[in-house]
């Protein structure tokens, strides 16, 4: 059995009928849709035909909607030539639309100039390039070129320093979030959070337009996020540590350390956590991963993270379906050698001893229980035990199918939709689904816990 789940980006080389019923076939947990790329009704033929693959091999799947969020670029140059720095020399950024030269471009978001002051740092084309704001007006940006040696159109424009006084909806994030909606995805993705009321401003905006339990993800990829995570990740359902922009944002040293820091606040806050970004990258053009990419993946099963996340590996790699059995290996091997092996600070935690859920994770363990049953009327008490990570797998028995696909995110759960099974609380049978017809299970039914054999 594979615990740590499958994220996985759907894009040109993989939103036709056949691969994607391939990839999930192969193990794809959850989809993720990126509004950064196509938006409306094409992505919403998408979310149709993953609840129809999903329908055709009665498997639950998650449909994760990831909204661009505040990300800033800056606009065209004259040409799409580049554009020599030199160290030391003055660049500016204002509000004016006409093409840039050598000496200026145009910043389309104006609005992030009243949040800047002198001395922050501007980081462009993923860090290469890297200035000092010198001084700032309204409509005016002048900066000291500190590393880079060439600027050329629309390169990303990220500024780490700076508490970014804007919503962390844009106006296309609104236009796109509104449409979302109404397909009923199971998640959202927030880019850019930086603070527990962005989540909340977001929760608003979707509990306003509809009653369907749609669940937060918000993702970590700015430094004055992680300085905020417990907040935030209690804000929000769930929590996607962003590899790519967060390496921008902070030195990339600290990346795995704070990736370590994330998941164990997020295991205290009954938060699942999403390991994002360059997961398999090299595979966009290879039919093999590195030997650092092997390791990579095998290290979020270790770190007991609910997922791990494919980028453009599955949306312009050659082989999607080969990257899926690709991840879908290396997790399997490497969940069941930390089952084996376990190791003790994944059990040391802040949770009272007398926490419940702490219970029914050790009753499973102590007696080498081969299942735990939870009748799941809502993704709660599901999510609860699974943060405990009690490499056991948690069969998770639902009477809807939202909850059903809402649970498909986290680690060691393994949801299945039968109202029959739900309505009779039958564990046995619902065990029997999985292939586990042997031993002791722990069955949870809302407060009522029990241990049964299997017969
Ligand atoms: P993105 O988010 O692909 O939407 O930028 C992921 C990341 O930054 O790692
Ligand atoms: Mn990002």
């Amino acid at each position: 059995m594979r615990f740590t789940k499958i994220t996985a980006s759907i894009g040109p080389k993989c939103e036709d009928k056949k691969t994607l019923k391939q990839m999930i076939a192969a193990g794809v947990n959850i989809c993720r849709l990126n509004f950064s790329h196509d938006t409306g009704a094409v992505q919403g033929k998408k979310i149709d035909m993953i609840r129809k693959i999903s329908d055709e091999l009665n498997t639950p799947v998650a449909i994760m909607i990831d909204l661009q969020g505040p990300k800033h670029r800056i606009g065209n140059f004259e040409t799409e030539d580049k554009y020599p720095l030199t160290i030391g020399q003055k660049f500016t950024f204002d509000s004016d639309p006409t093409p840039g030269d050598g000496t200026r471009v145009n910043l389309p978001d104006a609005d992030v100039m009243k949040s800047l002051n002198v001395g922050d740092r501007i980081l462009l084309n993923d860090g290469k390039i890297e200035m000092t704001v010198d001084s700032v007006t309204p409509d005016k940006i002048v900066a000291v070129v500190v590393r880079g040696d060439a600027i050329w159109s629309r390169r990303g424009f990220n500024l780490p320093d700076t508490e970014i006084d804007t919503s962390v909806l844009t106006d296309k994030d609104r236009m796109d979030l509104e449409y979302a909606i109404t397909k009923n995805p199971d998640w959202v993705a927030i880019s850019f959070v930086q603070r527990p009321e962005d989540v909340a401003e977001v929760r608003d905006f979707i509990t306003a337009r509809t009653s369907h339990p749609i669940k937060i993800i918000a993702k970590i990829e700015r430094p004055n996020a992680v300085a905020r995570i417990s907040d935030i990740a209690a804000a929000a359902d769930g929590i996607m540590i962003a590899r790519g922009d967060l390496a921008v944002e902070v030195p990339f040293e600290q990346v795995p350390a704070i990736s370590r820091h994330i998941i164990r606040e997020c295991r205290k806050l009954n938060r699942p956590v999403i390991m994002a970004t360059q997961m398999l990258g090299t595979m966009v053009d290879n039919e093999f991963p590195t030997r650092a990419e092997i390791s990579d993946v095998a290290n979020a099963a270790y770190l007991r993270a609910d997922s791990t996340m494919t980028s453009e590996e599955t949306t312009m790699g050659i082989n999607p379906v080969n990257v899926i059995n690709t991840m879908n290996k290396i997790l399997t091997y490497s969940d069941n050698d930390a089952i084996a092996n376990p190791y003790d600070w994944s059990r040391v935690e802040n949770i009272p001893e007398n926490d419940w859920s702490r219970s029914v994770a050790s009753m499973a363990y102590l007696n080498r229980a081969a299942a735990i049953v939870v009748f799941a009327r809502d993704t709660n008490i599901t999510m609860q035990i699974s943060c405990r990570k009690p490499d056991i797998p948690i069969i998770a028995v639902c009477a809807d199918t939202a909850t059903a696909n809402q649970l498909c995110i986290l680690r060691g759960v393994f949801p299945v939709f039968d109202t029959d099974l739900f309505a009779q609380r039958d564990a046995f049978n619902s065990a029997h689904k999985f292939g586990i017809r042997d031993g002791k299970i722990v069955i949870v039914d809302d407060d009522k816990i029990s241990l049964r054999t299997l017969d």
